[in-house]
């Protein structure tokens, strides 16, 4: 997008920017509340701003607006999935999932992915582009908007690395906790990341009260690279070491998240290791049964074999939880709806 998306701006820049067109800082304020409180996709929906200004705003600005292609429900617990298309006609997934303490939105931060997860759909058609902050914003408006739920949770965990696209994600964030927008709360934000450790060390010196959920998956430095290629990267050790900083600055605990591969990761003597390596840490480990891809033979740890595990981990005192499958009826792990909807793209091009 050639000119500056314009939900992308912060309330400051915003306000500056409407100002040398020489407007007064109010007219800044209703836009940014039109943008970011009413959830307006165009100027004309601006009844307020006079014709003029509205004028400007189409030429000034890009308007990096998503369209609902799709939109499942599930009929077993209320899930819904939202297929998007991003004006340069690219497609990212977003969930809006219900739980008993509110209304809950996974959002992605880059279209497909670069980190090369073996068990991970998003990752296999590669990074495409990262999303802008306004993208990011867009999705938890459209789901709001559609659904006519009001979302008090958010978490970073849909398609891509949110801390391989820093910059916008710390914009997303400063932008949804702002009281001019829609004002939720640090503490309902979840950042997940696969362990870019520079940029942990990063975020905990932002001070933010948000989680951070780091996807471990493995209990050794061997098998997360087995895994992981990002592993390479970044040791296991190091990782962790952030981790424990995270929690010093910032007073949060840490998520680890941990899918468990039948025959892969999830053995007795793997649960006592990650009880070891986790052991002192302020903590909390969210058991995930892996959900298959079809490209990948990976399967699913038996409900005898999860229950040993969690425990396992229980017994030396590492609270766990096992993650309520959601959703689950409308279309397996995640990336895959945008996945299927890609290929099935490519098909009717390839047809005469
Ligand atoms: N890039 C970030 C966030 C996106 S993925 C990260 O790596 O954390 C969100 C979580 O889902 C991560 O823990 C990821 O490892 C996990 N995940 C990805 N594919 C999965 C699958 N097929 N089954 C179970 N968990 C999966």
């Amino acid at each position: 997008m050639e000119k500056q998306d314009i939900r992308s701006l912060e309330w400051e820049k915003l306000k500056q920017d409407i100002q040398s067109l020489g407007e007064k800082p109010f007219r800044a304020a209703q836009i940014y509340e039109w943008l970011h409180q009413k959830l307006a996709d165009a100027p004309d929906a601006m009844t307020n701003i006079p014709a003029a200004l509205r004028e400007k705003l189409k030429e000034r600005y890009g308007w990096a607006n998503l369209q609902i292609v799709d939109m499942l429900e599930s009929a077993a617990d209320g899930t819904r999935k939202y297929l998007f298309r991003l004006w340069d006609g690219n497609v990212i997934e977003s969930v809006l999932m219900s739980y008993h303490h509110g209304e809950s939105v996974c959002i992605s931060s880059q279209v497909g992915c670069r980190m090369g997860c073996r068990f991970c759909a998003s990752t296999i058609g590669g990074l495409t582009r990262n999303l802008l902050p306004g993208e990011m914003l867009s999705q938890v408006y459209q789901i709001q908007k559609h659904s006519g739920r009001r979302v008090s949770h958010v978490v970073v965990m849909g398609t891509g690395e949110p801390l391989d696209n820093y910059d916008s994600l710390l914009t997303f964030i400063r932008m949804l906790t702002d009281g001019r927008g829609l004002h939720i709360s640090q503490r309902n934000i979840t950042v997940s990341t696969c362990g870019i450790v520079p940029n942990i060390y990063r975020l905990a010196d932002e001070r933010l009260q948000i989680t951070l959920a780091l996807s471990l998956h493995a209990c050794s430095q061997e098998k997360r690279e087995e895994l992981m290629p990002v592993a390479r990267r970044y040791e296991l050790a190091d990782v962790l070491a952030a981790c424990r900083t995270y929690f010093e600055k910032t007073g949060r605990r840490i998520t680890f998240e941990y899918s468990l591969i039948a025959g892969v990761n999830d053995s007795e003597e793997d649960a006592r290791r990650l009880a070891q390596l986790l052991q002192g840490l302020h903590c909390h480990v969210n058991l995930i049964p892996v959900n298959p891809v079809r490209e990948r033979d990976y399967r699913q740890s038996d409900a005898r074999a999860i229950r040993a595990f969690k425990s396992k981990l229980e017994k030396y005192r590492i609270n766990a939880t096992m993650r309520r499958e959601m959703g689950r009826d409308i279309g397996g792990a995640c990336g895959q709806l945008r996945k299927r909807y890609l290929e099935q793209a490519q098909g009717e091009e390839e047809k005469p």
